[in-house]
This record gives C-alpha cells, structure tokens and sequence, in this order.
C-alpha cells in the first residue's frame, strides 16, 4: 500500500505544484494608485503572461521603444509615453515579480504626455493596446514568467551584447513589431517564439556571387552567435544592425576586408537552435529558443531540430574570489542600508558575492570578498528580519547577516555600484535553515516531535533522481509548511518548494548533489526536526528485504540499517552472580535480565549491527566496571536491563536517563513509548520515563538508557516474564528501538 503511494507522490506532486503556480500566479496581483490623468498602475501573472494596467481614459501612444541594458541600468526597459496623459507626482511602483522589477511613471511635457517606463530582467516581448471598456491601457508580456524565474543575470552575461539605443513603434496595438526590420536583402521577422532571418534571392546552399564557393553557417554556441560568412562583398549589403526580440538580440551585418566575406551575426542570449530551409531562391533561417545538445557546427547543409525547450535560467553567483592577496590598501569599505525589505549593499566591487542561508539561528547571510565594513554593527528589525548584523568576517571578506525566524525568499540585483538584496514574503510557512553540512533544513513546531512519533509511518518520502529533488508528504496534522519557495542555497541544498492541502504537507527539496538523499531525526527540542542528509556511499543492508521498511510501526520511512551499521551499543545485562537483583517466589531478576540481554544481542547481531556485552554469564561485575567497558570500547549506545520492584499494585516497564542528558532522555522516551505500544507494558503512564543518578547511566559517556522492563513485583507482570515467549517479543522490541536509536544518531 505505501509503495504504491509513495510511486505515485511525485506525480501527485507535479500536478498539485502546477496548481498551484497558478493559484499563485492569480494571487500575485499588485496595484498602485497615481493621481493625475493616470490614475492606477497594476500588475499581475496568469500563467505564462504578465501584465501590467495602466488606467488611462487616454489611449493615444505617442512613443513606445524598448532600450537594451547599458552601464546605467542592467535590466531591459520598455519606455510608453502616452499623448495628453498628465502624471501629477513622478515615482516608482516596485514589482520584483515575474520578469518585472519595477515600474515608473514620470510627467513629460511638450508635448504633454505621461511616461512610463517598465523594467524588465528579461528580453521584452509585449504587446499593448487599449481593454475593452476602454478604462486602461494593457501591457502584456508573453512568456516572461515560464521557466525563468524573476533573477538578476549572472555576472558576465551582459558582455558582447549589441549596443542598440531603442527602436519606436507608432501605433497601437504594436504587437511584436519591434524585432522586424531588412538590411540588404536580410530581413528579420517575428512568429510567435520563432524568430525567421531571411536571405532574400540567397540560396546559402549555393556559391555565392561569383567567388564559386559556398557560404558557411556556423552556431557558436559559447559565443552565442549564428554566423553567416558571404564570400566576397556583395552590393546589395549595406553594414548595420537588425534590432531582435525575444529570441535573438539582433542582426548585424559588417563587410571584413581581411577576409573579403560579408558576416551576418545573429546574436542571441540563450541557447537557441535553428533549420535552414529553401524557400524559392532564398534561404530562411528560422531560429527558436532551446538547447538540442547538437554540436551546432553545421556548415551549408547544418540543420539542427528545433526544439522548444527552454534554455537554463542563470547560473548561481560565482563563488569566492580569490581576494585574500589583496593589501589592505586595496580593499575597498562596503556599506549597507536598510530600507523596507531591501538591503542595498554599496562597495567598489561586489563581485564574487555569495548569499546563502545558515543556521542555529536561520539567517541569510551574505559575502563580499574584498572589502572591509567601517565597524561593526548590529541593525534593528527589518519586516521580514528580526535583526541585521554587519560584521568582518575575515581579514578579505565583509559579511550581512539577516536573521529570520522564517525565511524570506529573496533575489539579487546586481548594480555598477553594489547588490541590492529584496526579500519577499515565500508563503512556506514552519521551515528554517539547517547548518548545511548535515542538517539541510530544520522543520518547526509546537511538540513537532512528538507529532513526528505519532505520524511518522504516514510520511512518504521520495526520491527523483532524475530532476535532482527529493520530496516528503506530511500528514497535515504533523506539520503546515504553507505554499510558496525559498532559496536555501547551503551545501546540500537550492531550493525547497511547499504546498499544503487540506490533509497533507508537501516538501519538495531541489538537491544539489543527486546523489544525496533525505531524512528525518528529532531535532535538539521537542519543537523541531531536522532533514538531514543521508551518505551517499551507503551500501544496501542485509537485512531481508521483508524487514526493509520498517521494523517499528511507527518510524520507518528509511531503512533501519543503512546508518545503525558502523555504531556499537553496549548491552548490560543487570546484576549478576553474587548480586541476584531483585527475587519474587524463588525467581531472581539477574536470570530474566541476562536472558532478554541475550536474545537482544542475537537479534542485533543477525541484523548486522555490532554489539558488545558487559556479561554474557551469570558472573558479578561491578557498576564503575560496567560504564567503564563501554567507555573504553568507544560506544555510541549503553542500554542497562533490568526488571523492577515496586510497591504494591504497581506495574509496567520504566526507562530511565541520567538527569542532564537530553539525547538519554529523547532514547528512554522512544524505548518506553515502544514497550507500551508494542508491549502493552504503559500501566506507568507518563511517570514511566524517569530520570536517575545511576552510576551506568552517570559515568557512561555516550547517551544510556537503564530499561525496567516489567515489575517482578506484580503477579501479572511476573507471569509475563515467566513466558519464553514475551521475553522474546522484549527482545525484539527492544532491538528495534535500538536500530531507531542508532538510525537517529
Ligand atoms: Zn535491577
């Protein structure tokens, strides 16, 4: 039943993640109103598309152009100047969603006219015309949102672009006329994501002119360039640049004397692919966004399939540089100001920045090599931060730390002058930052844990090697993780997404190493878990496959074995020789205690664990002795055996721990909680867990548990322990607490 579950979670999991970016696209609405003739801006996803509403009786364009990122602003701006609007206040509207950053409006006069100015991350690809009650203006960017999230490009990537200034339009609606235009006999026109340049009366298959060779096509993928070589100088061509769209920046068209060949570049940003086909005399390049791992060098015949796949977004900020033989002369001071959810970080040079998130407590913190803040200090609380702290980290290197309970999402904007840090509300609720090298993620709540034990056989965990991620399925009474994503970024993982349904949790982990896989241990406090990292390298266990998912009923989401190998528990069977222990009608306790130490040891030894004992006869050995063999022997678990004598009319199994040990008493408690569940030994209730200055569990140095499995003193319970039968089923019990314990640790 739970296979069949678990083989079905990640298909549940792309349909209800699909749902809900819709969901979360409808709700991504925001609006600002503006006095003047322009009385509102708005923005909102739907779907693929984004659009922005500028409210305006006044439908008349007088200018609309698209400029290129340039030293003064690294993003795309789409400009709209709208005839006989009046702006009474010029500002800003900050969207930082989908590819749009912000939106400003300014008044402009002779002629009179509101401006508006859309900044984008991404390549613009819009169309704008009135609505139909003619109450606004729509500005609608196409696929702006798919496959790329809202993100700054990576360092570099803006090198080599064409400089082009703007391209007008006059009309409305403009539609995508903004990537058309002809240079000679090349003419670029837009379809849809296709972008076709065509050689007019050029048939690149041909010699060209009258040279007698061929013309070359050649996809320089790492350049980022399809380039057309024309032997020879043909006329017709004049030098000059074909503005692009969406899918290639441009055209440009240059003569190289050195060569005596005419070159048309058709750059792009992404990877793209194209087909070269014959129409008439001419040929037509037509070329789609995409990746089709084809080597691309294709010469005349070069036709690589078109694919619509979108090219990967931005790669990670680069790490570290190398700063550290930089003088202190040299290092530049860095200064951060703080201001409603951003962080604007101003040096002489942030690059090689890192931002990442830490733990212990959840922070995000953010790097600049090569620089050195004046002092010192810690801010105040920022909306989605409790506290800010600017510190040295070491002699190259200055450091933010924004410290949140829970974790904002947030994106970069990389500016000439420094990094601007927005955070955003994520909508995951109850997640915080794990320390990153084994803790990928901590999860809070109120008795998490103890929810944890109660549900932990209705988690399915699943593992999908092929997209890199690893999912959870919480029950929703466990835990409610909210809807949305954050960059977690430390070594183990990216990013985690959450959904919430009525009944279930979903925790989807994008990995960074695909081989790592997940799991869940009790945290330090009964109010957190902890996602930690399983080893990679670990080998199958051998125990039957049967036993494999789980021995306890309730914490089996993993194999028991795969991390309890490799650890040594320590049996100690209570009393011994001279010492009986406890004695009721002739029977002595160290009997019963060394044979349920015993069969345990059997148990744990056939399902590969390693297990030393203090006795394994009935020969005395004394309680320093006792601690000190499983100190000597570098134990990771000491579990003491013993049965009990109560007072009159008291029953049932106690477990006890050293007064300060936590890790003894998070052990005792699963030991206990175990002999009642699978014993029904819980007569004790919650006065079974006790702790206790015992010399085994004080002078053991690893976490000890002194188990009292039943009460000798009470006719039922020493009829149980007269039963070969329940000391055996103790014996498995407690094996299998001793397997989960050893898994925890
Ligand atoms: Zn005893």
């Amino acid at each position: 039943m739970k296979k069949i579950l678990s083989s079905c979670l990640f298909a549940a999991l792309v349909i209800l993640f699909a749902a809900a970016f819709i969901l979360n696209a409808q709700a991504a609405g925001m609006e600002k109103n503006i006095s003047g003739s322009v009385t509102k801006l708005a923005y909102q996803q739907s779907g693929n598309t984004e659009e922005i509403r500028i409210y305006t009786s006044h439908a008349n364009i007088l200018r609309q152009f698209v400029l290129e990122p340039n030293s003064d602003c690294k993003n795309y701006r789409i400009g709209i100047e709208i005839a006989d609007a009046v702006i009474q206040q010029n500002g800003a509207f900050d969207i930082n969603q989908g590819s749009v950053y912000q939106i400003r409006y300014a008044n402009k006069q002779n002629p009179q006219a509101a401006s508006i100015v859309i900044e984008t991350t991404k390549k613009p690809d819009y169309t704008i015309k009135p609505s139909g009650d003619g109450k606004y203006l729509s500005v609608i960017l196409n696929g702006s949102v798919s496959g790329q999230p809202a993100q700054s490009p990576a360092p570099g990537a803006t090198s080599g672009k064409p400089a082009s200034t703007s391209s007008p339009a006059t009309t409305v609606p403009a539609s995508n006329s903004q990537g058309t235009g002809t240079l000679g006999p090349v003419s670029v026109t837009v379809q849809g994501n296709t972008c076709l340049v065509r050689f007019e009366g050029i048939n690149l298959n041909t010699a060209f002119g009258n040279t007698g060779k061929k013309p070359a096509i050649e996809l320089r993928e790492k350049e980022k360039i399809l380039q057309v070589t024309l032997p020879g100088q043909d006329s017709r061509f004049s030098e000059g640049f074909i503005p692009g769209n969406s899918v290639v920046y441009g055209v440009l068209v240059s003569y190289n004397k050195e060569l005596n060949s005419t070159i048309i570049r058709i750059v792009f940003d992404d990877a793209v692919t194209y087909t070269h086909e014959i129409s008439g005399s001419s040929s037509v390049l037509k070329i789609n966004r995409g990746s089709s791992g084809n080597t691309g060098s294709t010469g005349n015949t070069g036709v690589t399939s078109p694919t619509t796949t979108p090219a990967p977004a931005a790669t990670n900020p680069p790490q570290t540089g190398n700063d550290t033989s930089r003088s202190d002369s040299s290092r530049a001071s860095v200064n951060a100001s703080f201001s409603g959810n951003s962080v604007t970080i101003t040096a002489a040079s942030t690059s090689g920045y890192r931002i990442y998130t830490a733990g212990d407590p959840s922070r995000i913190v953010i790097e600049v090599p090569g620089t050195v803040l004046p002092g010192e200090k810690t801010m105040g609380s920022g909306a989605l931060y409790q506290k800010a702290v600017l510190s040295q980290m070491n002699a190259s290197t200055a450091r933010i730390e924004l410290y949140a309970s829970e974790l904002p999402q947030w994106t970069v904007d990389e500016s000439a002058t420094g990094l601007k840090v927005n955070l955003n509300r994520s909508g995951a609720a109850n997640i915080q930052a794990g320390d990153g090298d084994d803790v990928a993620l901590k999860l809070i709540g109120t008795n998490i844990v103890g929810k944890y034990r109660k549900y932990a056989d209705k988690i399915i965990a699943e593992n999908d090697v092929k997209n890199n991620a690893y999912a959870f399925m919480f029950p929703a009474d466990l835990i409610d993780l909210g809807q949305g994503s954050v960059n977690i970024n430390n070594a183990l993982i990216s990013t985690v997404t959450t959904l919430t349904t009525p009944s279930s949790s979903f925790l989807k982990i994008e990995k960074k190493d695909a081989t790592k896989e997940f799991s869940i241990v009790e945290g330090s406090s009964s109010n957190e878990l902890l996602i930690v990292a399983k080893s990679g390298s670990e080998t199958p266990s051998k125990v039957p496959a049967s036993n494999n998912t789980g021995i306890v009923g309730n914490i089996n989401i993993r194999n028991p074995q795969s991390s309890a190998r490799g650890k040594l528990v320590v049996l100690d069977a209570g009393h011994g020789g001279s010492d009986p222990g406890a004695e009721f009608s002739g029977y002595l306790e160290k009997d019963f205690n060394l044979d349920i130490t015993l069969k345990l040891e059997a148990i744990l030894k056939q399902k590969g664990i390693d297990v030393k004992m203090t006795r394994s006869t009935d020969v005395f050995v004394g309680l320093e002795e006792r601690a000190e063999m499983a100190n000597s022997w570098g134990a990771d678990l000491f579990v003491s055996i013993h049965n009990n004598s109560m007072p009159e009319g008291m029953k049932g199994s106690m477990t006890f721990y050293y007064p300060t040990s936590y890790k003894g008493k998070t052990y005792a408690r699963m030991i206990l909680d175990n002999m009642y569940d699978k014993l029904n030994m819980g007569a004790m209730g919650s006065s079974g867990l006790r702790s206790a200055n015992y010399v085994v569990l004080r002078q053991t140095k690893m976490p000890a548990v002194l188990v009292e499995v039943a009460c000798m003193s009470h006719p039922d319970d020493l009829n149980l322990l007269k039963s070969e039968a329940f000391r055996q089923k103790t014996a498995e019990v407690l094996a299998d607490s001793i397997i989960q314990i050893l898994n925890q640790m």
